[in-house]
């Protein structure tokens, strides 16, 4: 789709070749998802997360599926000095990071009664701490460039509230206000800042509600659809965040929910 920018060029603005997007988490599930679509785009692709192995499996699956060039590095995001060192090698290597993806994010879902520290600790520094780590480190790259966008992952239940999902809730919420007073930070600079609010994606982290009675009864009573989304549902929203296409889109939620949270 061309558009004619400051009145002196056209450009495809859903083109990403000869950017760089780096994804955390991006080893499976979604992250791997939207690597993909990045990756037909054109973008120059980077996947973090904690495993070596299955990191640099998906960043050559992405290369091999697409012809970009991918790695995949070993990061956990709740490392912030493995955060910093990260986001000197990427630009070491790539010299620009135009599109940051807080994409790494686990579910422990009890009672608030049952949530023991430790479980708290750790659902807020991987949801929380690390998408601010990210952030932190990758702003003023971004800054630099006069240019970025950057898309945190925050669901469905960034907006409302589910029972026995305090854990949850709270971090994606954090996520959310993160998101718009990072935005706001940011409105002049280049950078755009949004929130991907998903529904539900039949990935690893929805295992305990997969093909069982309690997951369907589930889908029926939050997702007016009636159904779990198709992982390819997730591409078209990616694209439009991460692409010069969402220029004038900053702070904001996008949910992919089937309709969950108009209700
Ligand atoms: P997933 O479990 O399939 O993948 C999560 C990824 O995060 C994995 O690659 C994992 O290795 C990585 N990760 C976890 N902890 C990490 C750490 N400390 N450092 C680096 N990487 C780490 O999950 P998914 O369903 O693909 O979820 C991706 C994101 O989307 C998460 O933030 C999740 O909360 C959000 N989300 C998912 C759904 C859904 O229905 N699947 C709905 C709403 C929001």
């Amino acid at each position: 789709m061309n558009y004619e920018v400051n009145g002196i060029q056209e450009m495809d603005v859903f083109n990403l070749t000869g950017q760089t997007a780096v994804i955390t988490g991006g080893s499976k599930g979604l992250g791997l998802e939207m690597a993909l679509a990045l990756a037909e785009a054109g973008a120059h692709i980077v996947l973090a997360a904690r495993t070596a192995a299955d990191v640099a499996q998906a960043a050559a699956e992405v290369a091999e599926k697409t012809g970009v060039t991918a790695v995949g590095l070993p990061l956990d995001v709740t490392d912030s000095t493995a955060v910093d060192r990260f986001v000197m090698e990427v630009v070491e290597r790539f010299g620009r990071i135009d599109i940051l993806i807080n994409n790494a994010g686990i579910n422990i879902r009890q009672p608030i009664t049952e949530i023991s520290d430790e479980n708290w600790r750790r659902v807020q520094s991987v949801n929380v701490d690390g998408v601010f780590f990210m952030c932190r480190a990758v702003v003023p790259v971004m800054k630099g460039a006069g240019y970025g966008r950057i898309i945190n992952m925050g669901s469905a239940l960034s907006l409302v509230g589910l029972e026995n999902r305090v854990n949850y809730c709270t971090s994606k919420g954090a996520v959310l206000q993160l998101t718009r007073a990072l935005a706001l930070e940011l409105a002049q600079t280049g950078i755009t800042v949004n929130a991907l609010c998903p529904g539900p994606f039949a990935t690893e982290l929805n295992a305990p509600l997969m093909g069982n009675a309690q997951g369907d009864a589930f889908i029926k009573r939050v997702v007016p659809m009636q159904r779990w989304a198709e992982m390819h549902e997730i591409r078209p929203a990616i694209l439009f965040l991460a692409s010069p296409a969402s220029s004038f889109v900053t702070g904001t939620a996008v949910p992919i929910d089937g309709g969950w949270t108009a209700a």
